[in-house]
């Protein structure tokens, strides 16, 4: 996968998993992740370590 391509997406992922986007981006961003294996696993990345930083922060 292009460095561009990791770039791009995971940044568009990464607000995705915070919730950050609106609907038309959100849509984009898993229509893509259905077709692209490579940011599938890049998300269930970021999601583990966005789960263990939130496990982190205390109330
Ligand atoms: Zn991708």
């Amino acid at each position: 996968m292009g460095v561009i391509h990791r770039l791009r997406w995971g940044t568009l992922v990464d607000q995705w998993l915070d919730q950050e986007l609106d609907d038309d981006r959100a849509e984009r961003v898993l229509s893509h992740l259905e077709r692209c294996k490579d940011c599938r696993t890049a998300a269930e990345e970021y999601a583990c370590i966005k789960r263990a930083l939130a496990r982190m922060e205390m109330p």
